[in-house]
């Protein structure tokens, strides 16, 4: 429920945040198309703020992957269903998702899409847990470091609900994951 979820990071930090993520992005790309590849579904939310302040040629493309199943705040085996992208070859990327958290997801993305012969592959994340990741690896753009909670709202669900949440909250009664 919405009254019972603690607020971690307001609506307007985030939208804040996301202006000066924008214009970095802008900077580095210098006019240079780039294509936005969302993970589905947590970074929904986070790609429509993000893309209508960049100032680029700009296309989308989404691809889904996710390694939570129903009511589990445990990571578990990651599933990609790549069947929306397109040819991603001389491309420049920008992979977009909610969160890093063991950076699984990020890893292998980033390492799939490069095979592809992509021109250039970054990695963005509205959030990264602090004390999680097993796979080393940098985020090129990082939106918020946030202590280990399950976090849900903008974006990022528990069992599929929560993401219509306008503010990234902390799941009632959870602090921390197994
Ligand atoms: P990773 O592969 O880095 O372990 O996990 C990344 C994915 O796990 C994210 O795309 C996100 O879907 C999910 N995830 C990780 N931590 C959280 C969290 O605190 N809340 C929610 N809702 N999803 C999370
Ligand atoms: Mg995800």
């Amino acid at each position: 429920m919405k009254e019972s979820t603690e607020i971690l990071i307001s609506e307007q930090t985030i939208k804040s945040r996301i202006d000066e993520l924008a214009k970095e992005i802008m900077n580095d790309y210098r006019g240079n198309p780039l294509t936005v590849v969302a993970i589905l579904t947590g970074s929904l939310v986070f790609l429509a703020d993000l893309i209508r302040r960049l100032e680029l040629p700009l296309r989308i493309a989404l691809v889904q992957a996710s390694s939570y199943r129903g009511k589990t705040t445990v990571p578990g085996t990651l599933h990609v269903q790549a069947d929306l992208l397109p040819d991603l070859r001389d491309r420049h990327i920008l992979i977009l998702d909610d969160i890093l958290d063991t950076g699984r997801t990020l890893s292998h993305m980033k390492e799939e899409i490069s095979e592809q012969g992509a021109s250039s592959v970054r990695t963005a994340v509205l959030l990264r847990k602090k004390g999680r990741q097993v796979i080393p690896m940098e985020p090129d753009y990082c939106g918020f470091e946030i202590p280990d909670h399950f976090v849900v709202g903008y974006g990022l669900d528990y069992n599929d609900e929560y993401r219509n949440l306008p503010f990234i909250g902390i799941l009632p009664e959870s602090s921390g994951q197994g």
